[in-house]
C-alpha cells in the first residue's frame, strides 16, 4: 500500500502478511506512518495504490464498519452517557442484534476482561486502566478477526502499563484474535509481539522476531532505534578479529556490537584467548550508573565505545587505559549501511 497526504508519502510501498492468531507491533518514532497505515487498513482513509485483504476477501473499497475487523483508539472513545454494559453491547445493537442477544454478548465481552461486575458503572466511574478494557471489550465483541490497537497503552502511567501489556497479551492469545499494535516503545513492543515491524519514512525497514531485529538488526536506523548498540565501522578479518577503522575512515561495513557484549578489562589484565576476539587499547571517558547497570565510555581509534556491566562498577576512573574487546560470535555485520 501507498498514501501521500498532498506532497508528503506517509506510507511508501508497504507490504505486510499477518497470520490468523498473531501479534504484531508497528514500532517507529512519531512520524514514520504507523498511524496512517492502521488507519489504512481500518478503511479510514483510502489507499492511492496497493490492495487489503483478509483471508482472500478484498476489502479495498469497504468502509470501515464493513470490515471484519475493529479498532481499539488511544483515547478509548467510549460514550459518557451510556453505562459500561451499554457502552460493550452498542456495537451489535448497530448490526441489528436484539437487546437480549446484545446483552448476552456484552457480557462475555465484559467476563473475558475481568469486568463482570462493572456493567452498571459510567465511564467516569472507572479508572483509567479499567476503562481500557471497557474499549478492548467493546472492541472485541463482534468477534473480529483483526483488531487493530493504536498506542492504546500510552494515556496509562507506566507501572500500569506494564500490567496491562501482560494482561492484553493474555487476552489476545485466549482470543486467539491478530492483533495490529502500534506503540512508539520498543520495549512494549519486545515484550508483546510475535513480530515487529519497524518503521522509518513510511516504509518497513524490518520485519521479524523481537530476537532476529535485536541480533541481526537489517539496516543502521533498526541498530540504532531497536535496544543500545555501538555501530563501528570494520574490515573482515577472514575469519580472525575484525580489524575496527578509525572514526575518519569510510567503510561500507558497520559491526553491530552490543554493549552488553563489550567486554573492557584495566590494561594488562589477563584477556580472553579466542582468536577471532577483537581487542582495542583505549581509556576511559566516563562511567554513569544507571540503576541496575553501569555504562562504561571508552575512547578507541576516535570512537566513544560504550560497554554495560549489571551492578554499579567502581573499578574504573575517567582517563584509565584498557582494553576493551568483543567476540566475532556476538557481533552482526550490516554489509551497506543506509544512514
Ligand atoms: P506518531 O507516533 O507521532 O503518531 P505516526 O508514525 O503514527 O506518528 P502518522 O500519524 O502516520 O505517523 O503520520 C505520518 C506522516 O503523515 C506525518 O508526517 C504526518 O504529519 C502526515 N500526516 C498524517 N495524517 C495526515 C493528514 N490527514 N494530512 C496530512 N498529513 C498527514
Amino acid at each position: 500500500m501507498s498514501k501521500t497526504f498532498g506532497r508528503h508519502q506517509a506510507v511508501r510501498d508497504v507490504s505486510l502478511t499477518i497470520e490468523p492468531g498473531e501479534f504484531v507491533s508497528l514500532l517507529g518514532p512519531s512520524g514514520c506512518g504507523k498511524t496512517t497505515l492502521l488507519r489504512l487498513i481500518a478503511g479510514f482513509l483510502s489507499v492511492d495504490r496497493g490492495t487489503i485483504s483478509i483471508e482472500g476477501a478484498d476489502l479495498t473499497g469497504l468502509p470501515p464498519q464493513r470490515r471484519p475487523l475493529n479498532t481499539v483508539f488511544q483515547n478509548y472513545a467510549l460514550f459518557p452517557h451510556l453505562t459500561v454494559a451499554e457502552n460493550v453491547a452498542y456495537g451489535p445493537r448497530r448490526g441489528g442484534a436484539g437487546k437480549a442477544e446484545a446483552d448476552s454478548l456484552a457480557a462475555d465481552a465484559l467476563e473475558l476482561v475481568g469486568l463482570v461486575d462493572f456493567g452498571n458503572r459510567y465511564p467516569r466511574q472507572m479508572s483509567g486502566g479499567q476503562q481500557q478494557r471497557v474499549a478492548l471489550a467493546r472492541a472485541i465483541v463482534n468477534r473480529p478477526k483483526l483488531l487493530l490497537l493504536d498506542e492504546p497503552l500510552s494515556a496509562l502511567d507506566l507501572q500500569l502499563r506494564k500490567r496491562m501489556q501482560i494482561e492484553l497479551k493474555q487476552l489476545q492469545e485466549k482470543l486467539g484474535v491478530a492483533f495490529v499494535f502500534v506503540t512508539h516503545d520498543q520495549e512494549e513492543a519486545m515484550a508483546m509481539s510475535d513480530r515487529i515491524a519497524v518503521m522509518n519514512s513510511g516504509r518497513i525497514e524490518q520485519l521479524g522476531t523481537g530476537a532476529e531485529i535485536y541480533r541481526r538488526p537489517a539496516t543502521r536506523f533498526v541498530a540504532e532505534f531497536i535496544g543500545e548498540a555501538n555501530l563501528l565501522p570494520v574490515e573482515d578479518g577472514d575469519g580472525g578479529p575484525l580489524r575496527v577503522r578509525s572514526a575518519k575512515e569510510e567503510s561500507g561495513r558497520v559491526a553491530v556490537v552490543r554493549f552488553e557484549h563489550l567486554r573492557i578489562d584495566p590494561n594488562g589484565a589477563a584477556q580472553d584467548s579466542d582468536p577471532a576476539t577483537t581487542r582495542l587499547d583505549g581509556h576511559i571517558e566516563t562511567v554513569t550508573t544507571i540503576g541496575g547497570a553501569t555504562n562504561i565510555h571508552v575512547a578507541a581509534l576516535g570512537h566513544t565505545l560504550t560497554g554495560r556491566r549489571l551492578g554499579i562498577v567502581e573499578e574504573f576512573a575517567p582517563g584509565q587505559p584498557v582494553t576493551v574487546s568483543f567476540r566475532r560470535q556476538d557481533v552482526h555485520i550490516i554489509e551497506d549501511p543506509r544512514p
